[in-house]
């Protein structure tokens, strides 16, 4: 039998800001009792891995914090492997700091920065961050100038929230490319680092399933890179968008309480799918 993982996205699949989506603790339930490999994915690289465990907890979905995986950890993850080490400059939320601070390879403060220590900056890595200033993209500037790496989280211009649509991590990028003239390298969804960090964590499935509800992230990816592509219409993206866009997923459900009962019918069929 074919073996499968799955990926879910977290916020608009399994929860909508704090309330969760009904039936998502039941889909996970149902994952566990069948020995279903599966991981969480968020582009989100304000949190860490450890309070989304927290939160998901709080809805009675209990998941090692290993299988969650934050743009800021598969970040930290990437720039282990492929990056020589040297001092990194933050703009992101607390998340990413760190996982930066994590990494072990010297995080420079903006007090430092102002001190000249711009100067040393190997790593200017840069995610969604509330408590944005011109300073910090002005250093950022001055050191990606200077030849450090530029390093994006990922890529979402924008976010839902409260009042609509607030800027996120990929305006935040956009800024810092205008006025640095270079393009950054950007690990999250849909992009291939963060798919190299991913393939690790489900390296046995045969069939990667991917559960999110935004095309030009969650389904793009997938397309990507060869997962089953499916979407729910609980967050972001809706039919509508689908034929806009020309970005089709394998599957639409209209939640992902829906998906134990797909799962099931494709287990039941063996190898025909
Ligand atoms: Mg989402």
């Amino acid at each position: 039998m074919k073996r499968i993982g799955v990926i879910f996205d977290m916020d608009g699949v399994l929860y909508r800001g704090n309330l969760p989506i009904d039936g998502a603790k039941d889909v996970i339930d149902f994952l566990k009792e069948r020995g279903i490999p599966f991981v969480f994915l968020t582009n989100n690289s304000t949190k860490t891995p450890g309070s989304y465990r927290e939160k998901l907890l709080s809805m009675g979905i209990d998941v090692p914090e290993e299988l969650i995986i934050t743009s800021g950890l598969a970040t930290r993850l990437y720039m282990e492997r492929h990056f020589e080490p040297g001092k990194v400059f933050v703009i992101g939320g607390t998340g990413l700091e760190e996982e930066m601070k994590t990494l072990g390879w010297g995080v420079v403060g903006i007090g430092e920065a102002r001190a000249g220590g711009w100067r040393k900056v190997k790593h200017v890595v840069v995610g969604l961050d509330p408590g944005l200033t011109y300073e910090k993209l002005k250093y950022g500037t001055l050191a990606i100038r200077k030849g450090a790496t530029f390093i994006g989280t990922n890529p979402d211009t924008t976010y839902p929230a409260e009042e609509g649509l607030y800027p996120g991590a990929g305006a935040i990028i956009a800024s810092l490319r205008a006025s640095t003239d270079r393009e950054p390298l950007i690990i999250g969804k849909p992009n291939e680092p963060v798919y190299e960090v991913i393939r690790e964590e489900l390296g046995g499935a045969d069939e990667i399933w991917m559960v999110g509800d935004r095309l030009d992230t969650d389904v793009a990816f997938a397309r990507r890179f060869g997962m089953k592509a499916i979407m729910v219409l609980t967050g972001v993206s809706s039919l509508k968008d689908v034929e806009r866009t020309g970005l089709r997923p394998d599957l639409v459900l209209p939640s992902v309480a829906e998906l134990p009962n797909y799962l099931k019918a494709v287990l039941g069929e063996g190898d025909e799918r």
